[in-house]
């Protein structure tokens, strides 16, 4: 199939068009129509001694290569590289932070839908890509492949597991990638861990090591600070059931996390990329004086407090990190600056987006749903097809997506696990679907 305008169905009307998921071929492929793709691909790259982008080729022409890759199965080309080139792949849909700013408005993982992609529903669309490329001579360009590995999801929770019931966690998934693309950018995001839980505790710190080691891969390793996540809200709250003394250990609780995170991530700091990420809403911009730049700036004065206890207890113990006195200052001043350097830019730009969960900490109405949607709307209309951006779900299925917004497309991976449910990415719009 070649690639068509994006087919929108219509929303105002009462039309439901239920997604059909049948792949963009119009046609099975054969075993002739292999070796035209072949014959084709070595024509144009036999003499080549650079790796070719594959835009560059007739993606007519080249339908066939893909002949046999299960994962692929009904997927043209055209399909396979937009997905592979514009595809966030969800290993994880799930969140158990419920920050109140959230995007996506991330719900707990549960029992009831696939809220994880397999070990090996993964690994085949990895390898099918990998597959494809030693195809292709391993002569062309995979710096554009795979995108980030979550939307709705914290990276250090990040675990899929296979069917003998093996772990993998995001250093896993990142070195998969890594096979058939070894320029990936990697984009970590997380809003810490528990520091009592000693399996996340030795996760991180092999996500540090790993990030260490392939610096050149890094695009960002983003630690978010705000008065937004579930548990420091629990310790703010008026009418929620906790007495006054779990209210303070609540709050203790949320700086002592953030403190351990950025404490077990120090070696990073010598990253450009390594971004400690401060969010509030302009106190003028709200009536809830509990998630506000003020009172941000207590939690960052409560937070740099801790570290500098925990540097101090480093340099009189194990010196893991800090070697003198002066590297006590030295470190603590650093994450200061970095959060004190976006505190500032709150006034002009909170970068929290006043929708979903975010709504009602905003003291002015925002945009509708409706009028979201038909944002959504000219923002699909408006871009190139290949700008668009897809999220692969657990099972397959592929949607796109703006803010917090989502709709199905047309297409799917071959997943062993496409039967099953997921649940919906942000808000799903129902009533139409993204013709790849
Ligand atoms: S903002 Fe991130 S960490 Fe917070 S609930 Fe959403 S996905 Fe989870």
């Amino acid at each position: 199939m070649k690639i068509s305008p994006i087919n929108l169905k219509s929303y105002n009307s009462s039309y439901n068009q239920q997604t059909s998921f049948q792949g963009g071929l119009e046609k099975p492929l054969s075993e002739q129509d292999y070796r035209n793709a072949k014959n084709y691909f070595n024509f144009y790259a036999d003499n080549l001694d650079f790796k070719i982008n594959l835009s560059t080729l007739n993606s007519n022409q080249l339908n066939g290569i893909q002949y046999g890759i299960d994962v692929f199965d009904g997927l043209s080309m055209d399909d396979i590289l937009y997905v592979i080139t514009r595809g966030n792949i969800l290993v994880n849909r799930g969140c158990s932070n419920g920050c109140i700013h959230c995007l996506f408005g991330a719900s707990p993982f549960s029992i009831k839908t696939l809220d994880r992609m397999s070990w090996e529903d993964f690994s085949s669309y990895i390898e099918g890509a990998k597959e494809l490329a030693s195809r292709m001579k391993n002569k062309i360009d995979t710096s554009n492949w795979f995108k980030i590995l979550f939307l709705d999801s914290d990276c250090m929770d990040m675990e899929i597991k296979d069917k003998e019931g093996n772990s993998y966690d995001f250093v896993d998934c990142v070195k998969k990638i890594l096979e058939v693309n070894p320029d990936y950018q990697i984009l970590f995001d997380t809003t810490g861990w528990c520091p009592k839980s000693q399996n996340r505790q030795k996760r991180a710190e092999k996500i540090r090591d790993f990030i260490l080691k392939h610096k050149n891969n890094l695009r960002e390793f983003n630690i978010s600070v705000n008065p937004f996540h579930q548990v420091y809200i629990n310790s703010k709250e008026q009418n929620n059931p906790f007495t006054l003394e779990e209210k303070k250990k609540k709050g203790e609780e949320y700086i002592k996390r953030i403190a351990n995170t950025l404490y077990t991530f120090t070696p990073l700091l010598s990253l450009k990329k390594y971004n400690v990420i401060a969010r509030a809403i302009p106190d003028n911009q709200t009536d809830n004086p509990s998630c506000n730049k003020t009172e941000l700036r207590s939690i960052i004065k409560q937070i740099t407090d801790e570290l500098r206890k925990m540097y101090e207890k480093d340099f009189e113990g194990k010196q893991e990190f800090v070697k003198s006195k002066k590297d006590i200052d030295k470190l603590t001043e650093q994450y200061e600056t970095l959060l004190k350097d976006d505190l500032e830019k709150i006034e002009d730009a909170s970068s929290i987006v006043p929708i979903g969960r975010a709504e009602k900490l905003f003291r002015n109405p925002q945009d509708s749903f409706e009028e979201r949607k038909t944002n959504f709307m000219n923002y699909l209309k408006e871009r190139k097809h290949s700008d668009i951006p897809l999220a692969i779900n657990p099972n397959g299925k592929i949607v796109t997506y703006y803010a917090d917004m989502s709709i199905p497309s047309d297409i799917k991976l071959n997943f062993e696990n496409k039967d099953k449910e997921v649940k919906p990415l942000g808000s799903e719009i129902k009533d139409f679907i993204f013709v790849v």
